[in-house]
């Protein structure tokens, strides 16, 4: 038997277009041709098991080979192998056809478009880094004759029949100069471990050498000797391919060891297992999250039948589970399309429902059942699930009974907690609950301060996402939020209870004067407000409105322009009520008035961290002056 064709089918020199648009990812030819000879060993187990296939199967495993004289690397398997009707029917056909059509949809799409590289030619990539390429097959069918496919990497085939005795098939790549390092056990090595490390049947790939223990010597010393190993690079059952009741925490633990060899123990897992409306089984992982959110990414790695795919779940999973880690495995994932066209495919959509829904569902779970163990984990999932909230409304849903609040006293509430906690003290006069929050415990102490002094609660909400998830949460739970240093205490929570001043109106007139004299500064306002003595006797404050036009300016393009790199509009509270403002009217000099303002605007500054420099030494001198005299 002996035939010659021609395969150029639309394109009519394909493979030098295969070399020059998969060049960044050469090395996924070991991908496709691995998984080729797992999958007709996984057919022929199939086979085996449904009676259809009445021979002895032996064993399955899957041998790389490299041979570095002949400048060669050869794939055997031992599966349902190919008649030469076969070869010319999946080969020289299909497969082509696929490689075509694969080719003409990309060629103009340039290197950086990384869809290639996330799913194969199939059996022609072979071809970016061969000069020539043999199939050597033998059909399982009874009396089938063995055959083999020649093709030089132009546009010729030759089939002709071969001498191979076994069932299976062999390809044999050889490579071309400007490719040898996968000629290097190394190289080929790490390809086998980065696509193949969790393949259904046995790789072996080379030869390892192990000294054994080999009884005792005539000197009753221990004796070993060296034997060839099988190296087996792959586990075939990893643990998301089992069931969840067979297994224990050990067995999740060392796995995620086994995924990040560096990384700390993760605070807890989901199993996910659906076939039905889709197929997808993995598990993800809760890190311990880090600071920078950013560095946390890529760490899910996508598998298809255990095929590893891509650690770039961008469209696949909802951009805030991104930050767990693990696998997710689903042959229901179109790879070979456009990102775009993956965004809107249904099976994705239905696969992000249904992993936001497990997530969350998991996360409810361990709220119900263990308060205290969740409220230990909160500082490590809290931004998780904020984000969720912020960008899922199907995880808002779910989350809003189980997300935590942190006052300063450390005690966590739920939303609704919260609300009946504070309602009796914290209720303006228009029925609104007000929520007060510090970013920072230490510079906004003083405020937090005067607002405990008034029995009101106040929250830490000091995180990255906060700023955002504030915003949301007065879109959702119907209440409003403000800083403890948004405005002087009692405005901050306004009851329409009028504190009476001690001042007439032309003494505040006079106050204010001194005041605006002695901060000098036309960007602040300044008023007089009736507090209580033993409040601050200036208080500054940024109204809330306008630190979060500001916050979002520096978060980014938010921000409306107006503001432009705007000084702070500070407002300047100064309390009528308060011991040193009769001192100031009660004052001969004008400068000795100015210099009191001076020094209780500084003391203001000052418990803000806001006086430094020039303004610094000044006070301290004027401090220095008024302790001495
Ligand atoms: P795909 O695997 O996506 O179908 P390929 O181009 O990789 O596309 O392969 C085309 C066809 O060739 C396969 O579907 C299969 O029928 C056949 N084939 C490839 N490799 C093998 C193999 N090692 N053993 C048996 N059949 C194979």
């Amino acid at each position: 038997m002996q035939e010659k064709g021609n395969i150029s089918i639309h394109t009519e020199n394909i493979f030098p277009i295969i070399k020059k648009f998969l060049y960044s990812d050469h090395e996924i030819f070991l991908r496709e041709l691995v998984s080729n000879a797992v999958d007709a060993s996984q057919k022929l187990k199939r086979l085996a098991a449904l009676g259809e296939y009445t021979q002895e199967v032996g064993s399955l495993m899957v041998e790389v080979v490299i041979n570095k004289k002949k400048k060669t690397i050869s794939i055997t398997d031992h599966g349902i192998g190919m008649t030469a009707e076969e070869i010319k029917k999946y080969i020289n056909q299909i497969a082509f056809s696929g490689a075509a059509e694969f080719v003409e949809k990309y060629k103009d799409k340039g290197e950086d478009q990384q869809i290639i590289g996330h799913f194969g030619l199939g059996f022609y990539s072979a071809f970016m880094v061969s000069k020539k390429v043999e199939i050597d097959t033998l059909s399982f069918k009874e009396g089938s004759e063995p055959a083999k496919w020649i093709c030089d990497g132009e546009t010729e085939f030759e089939i002709k029949s071969s001498k191979k005795k076994t069932r299976g098939t062999t390809i044999t790549l050889h490579i071309a100069e400007d490719s040898e390092e996968f000629l290097e056990d190394a190289r080929v090595q790490s390809v086998l471990d980065k696509y193949g490390k969790f393949l259904p049947i046995p790789i072996k790939f080379g030869t390892k050498e192990e000294s054994v223990s080999d009884g005792k010597d005539k000197d009753d010393k221990p004796k070993y000797k060296t034997i060839k190993k099988d190296n087996i690079i792959n586990d075939t059952e990893p643990i998301w391919t089992k069931s969840p009741k067979d297994l224990k925490d050990e067995d999740y633990l060392k796995f995620y060891k086994e995924l990040y060899p560096f990384s700390e123990d993760p605070l807890f897992w989901i199993h996910l297992n659906v076939d039905y409306p889709f197929n997808l089984t993995g598990i993800l992982y809760f890190p311990k999250l880090k600071k920078d959110l950013e560095m946390q990414r890529n760490k899910i790695q996508l598998y298809s039948r255990q095929v590893f795919i891509t650690d770039e779940v961008k469209n696949v999973v909802p951009e805030f589970l991104q930050l767990l880690h693990g696998v997710i495995d689903s042959p229901d994932i179109p790879l070979n399309v456009s990102r775009s066209y993956l965004q809107a495919d249904g099976n994705v959509k239905k696969i992000n429902g249904y992993i936001t829904k497990k997530v969350a569902d998991k996360l409810a779970e361990l709220f119900r059942d263990d308060r205290t163990g969740f409220e230990q984990k909160w500082n490590d999932i809290g931004v998780f699930v904020k984000y969720g909230m912020i960008s899922e409304e199907k995880f808002n849903e779910k989350a809003k009974d189980f997300v935590l609040f942190k006052n300063t006293e450390s005690k966590l509430f739920t939303i609704e907690e919260y609300k009946k906690h504070i309602e009796a003290n914290q209720t303006n006069k228009e029925k609104q609950k007000v929520v007060l929050y510090t970013s920072n415990e230490d510079q906004q102490h003083s405020y937090i301060d005067a607002a405990q002094k008034r029995r009101f609660d106040v929250l830490v909400l000091n995180e990255i996402l906060d700023s955002h998830f504030i915003n949301h949460c007065e879109q959702k739970f119907e209440v409003t939020f403000k800083r403890v240093d948004a405005d002087v205490v009692d405005k901050l929570i306004d009851k329409g209870e009028a504190t009476t001043s001690v001042l007439s109106e032309k003494e505040e007139v006079a106050v204010k004067e001194v005041f605006e004299k002695a901060i000098d500064n036309k960007n602040n306002s300044v008023s007089i407000e009736t507090m209580a003595t033993d409040d601050l006797p200036v208080t500054i404050t940024l109204p809330e409105f306008m630190r979060r036009m500001k916050d979002m300016q520096a978060a980014g393009g938010g921000g409306p322009m107006m503001f432009g790199d705007f000084p702070l509009n500070l407002s300047v509270a100064i309390n009528a009520n308060h011991p040193i403002v009769q001192k100031i009217l009660s004052a001969k000099k004008d400068e000795k008035k100015v210099d009191l303002a001076k020094q209780a605007y500084d003391l203001a500054l000052l418990s803000q961290g806001l006086l430094t420099g020039k303004a610094l030494t000044d006070f301290i001198k004027r401090s220095v002056d008024l302790a001495t005299k």
